[in-house]
């Protein structure tokens, strides 16, 4: 379980986390869902140990991680740029993630081949990022997420960046990609809809504050503030 307990940040004179209080269970599908400038990209980046908090704890499976370094967390994150390495094969881009955490060269190879399977992409491991499409590349950088088996995988908006259509497609492949590995999730988005379809449970932000926590039906059948009311109620 990941559990945060009273986690602040300011930035200067900004508070963008005013004490977030949270436990996230393992192998579920957790959203933190918000409008832009709630806070919630910086709890994740907390988590993900790339910002330090200005006050607060967090615990990853029963260890205190507050003062560690993202590599020592077994933690991985996926951005909305994918952040590939241009210069590398499909292949060589998921292998990396591998060779940072010492595997031999031997297994990297069949690893990586195994998780660009499980992202549905065998048989593209010899193309550059720039010869895939927005979703495939989306899946590449799910593959490197996955493949070194992390305890937890955390996704800041991963969709944000494809159109309707391919992003509706790869909400419904992420979720069955999430079942099928069983690791814990923690996904970042401002669509209500996208929190709603794809979640155990979702946080909902507001101002660098919790203002619910609950399954989809509970956040919108019974939303616990007027502000979760018309934020989760609306389509924007
Ligand atoms: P978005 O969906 O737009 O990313 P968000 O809910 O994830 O929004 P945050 O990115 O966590 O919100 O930002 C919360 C607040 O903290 C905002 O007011 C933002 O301007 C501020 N903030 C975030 N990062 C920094 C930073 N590095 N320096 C200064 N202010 C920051």
């Amino acid at each position: 379980a990941i559990r945060l307990r009273d986690l602040r940040k300011s930035f200067g004179e900004t508070t963008a986390v005013a004490g977030v209080d949270l436990e996230i269970r393992d192998g579920e599908f957790f959203s933190m869902l918000g409008p832009s400038g709630s806070g919630k990209t910086t709890v994740l980046r907390m988590i993900a140990g790339f910002e330090s908090p200005t006050g607060g704890t967090i615990e990853l499976a029963g260890q205190d991680v507050t003062g560690l370094a993202p590599f020592e967390r077994d933690v991985h994150t996926v951005f909305q740029d994918y952040a590939l390495f241009p210069h590398m094969t499909v292949e060589q881009n998921v292998a990396y993630g591998l060779k940072v955490r010492g595997v031999p060269k031997s297994e990297r190879l069949v690893r990586a081949r195994q998780a660009l399977a499980e992202v549905r992409l065998e048989g593209y491991g010899a193309r550059r990022p720039a010869q895939l499409s927005g979703g495939q590349r989306q899946r590449v950088a799910l593959a490197r997420a996955l493949v070194g088996r992390p305890r937890l995988l955390l996704l800041d908006e991963p969709l944000g960046a494809l159109d309707l259509k391919l992003r509706e497609q790869m909400q419904v492949e992420l979720k069955a990609l999430q079942r099928e590995v069983g690791i814990t999730f923690v996904f970042v988005t401002h669509d209500q809809e996208e929190a709603l379809t794809m979640s155990d449970r979702i946080a909902v932000f507001d101002q660098g504050r919790i203002q619910q926590v609950g399954t989809p039906a509970e956040v919108y059948e019974r939303p616990a503030t007027p502000f979760v009311a018309s934020f989760v109620g609306t389509s924007n």
